[in-house]
């Protein structure tokens, strides 16, 4: 997602709580741990249940399920991503993997040829490896995969090559926040940075504009397994984040996204401390146009009103978007 015009809250952006040495997926190949968890995450593609869908289909023989994607990594894009936000982007980009297929259908989504429309190519194992060797060489922060959720066997597969071969940076998990707890504990200890959205904070919203009626829910218990496994955002001395969640919420027109809710979620169960992400970038696209309200952008007002509950509610760390700021180039990962 594009963070152009992005500005940090007002209270909080620093380095705060215990520092950290190394990434999380370093400590893991030491132990043998990061190859067992590949092979865990390998075998679940027999019968698919990577995400909330568990569509059952043996993606390792041929099938696929709702993701659209079978056993191979499948990648849209590789690229320095400038407009993330600041202690993802930092001053030399995110190192952003753009991952075709979603576990998503959203009806407005502006990256829908690549989540929906399957633009993409698969690529083997040791070169989604080598992609990730590239980014670092070429300065990237850390390895930001977008949209992952689906193809995390090959991607730990890829991180277990990489890091052999010297990969050395932070991994951020860029997610719709549609995961499934199980999938996220093989997870633990290899994810850095947990950048989900919370989307909606209605079952019957989500499934309407994204085709999953069980949204909330998943995405609710996804968020407190992230927190637990990487709580409050950590950054080195320049900023960039090395460990943490930062919580994405993008205003949607008339508050389908339920904005007050969400951030009284979020508020509440976290406490003040968590970092969000409160995003003005919507913009109709995809199937929005012929669907009313999402034909139009969030008026000033509407945006207004879902900072006015963030402050209310005291959170104070993260980043907020210019009332009328304008969606950024290069292919964002959401509104998705
Ligand atoms: S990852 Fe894909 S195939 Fe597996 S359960 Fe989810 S949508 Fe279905």
């Amino acid at each position: 997602m594009g963070k152009n015009g992005s500005s940090a809250l007002p209270a909080d952006f620093s380095a705060v709580g215990a520092p950290v040495a190394e990434s999380g997926y370093l400590k893991l190949l030491a132990t043998g741990e990061l190859a067992r968890r590949a092979e865990a995450l390998d075998a679940r593609l027999q019968r698919c249940d990577l995400c909330p869908r568990a569509c059952a289909v043996d993606r390792k023989n041929a099938k696929v399920g709702s993701c659209g994607v079978g056993s191979l990594p499948k990648v849209a894009s590789i690229y320095l991503h400038p407009w993330e936000e600041p202690p993802v982007s930092g001053t030399c980009g995110s190192g952003a993997i753009f991952f075709s297929g979603c576990t998503l259908s959203c009806i407005f989504c502006q990256n829908y040829p690549i989540s929906q429309l399957g633009v993409g190519r698969e690529i083997s194992v040791e070169d989604l490896a080598s992609g990730m060797l590239d980014l670092q060489k070429k300065g990237a922060h850390n390895i930001n995969l977008v949209t992952s959720t689906h193809q995390m066997p090959a991607v730990v597969s890829a991180l277990l090559s990489a890091a052999r071969r010297g990969l050395r940076i932070p991994i951020v998990y860029n997610s719709s926040g549609y995961e499934s707890v199980e999938t996220l504990r093989l997870l633990d200890g290899i994810i850095d940075v947990y950048l989900p959205d919370i989307k909606y904070s209605d079952p019957q919203t989500a499934k309407k504009y994204s085709g999953a009626a069980d949204y909330v829910s998943y995405n609710r218990e996804a968020l407190v397994e992230m927190w637990r496994q990487a709580g409050p955002i950590r950054t080195d001395a320049q900023g960039i984040a090395l460990k943490g969640m930062i919580v994405r919420h993008l205003v949607l027109p008339e508050n389908l996204s339920g904005s007050g809710d969400c951030l009284s979620f979020l508020a509440h169960r976290f406490g003040p401390q968590v970092w969000v992400s409160l995003m003005n970038q919507y913009f109709p696209a995809h199937k929005g146009p012929s669907t009313p309200p999402l034909d139009r952008k969030p008026t000033g007002e509407e945006y207004e009103a879902a900072f006015a509950a963030l402050t209310a509610l005291g959170i104070s760390n993260g980043f907020v978007q210019a009332a009328r700021s304008r969606s950024t180039p290069g292919g964002g990962d959401d509104p998705s």
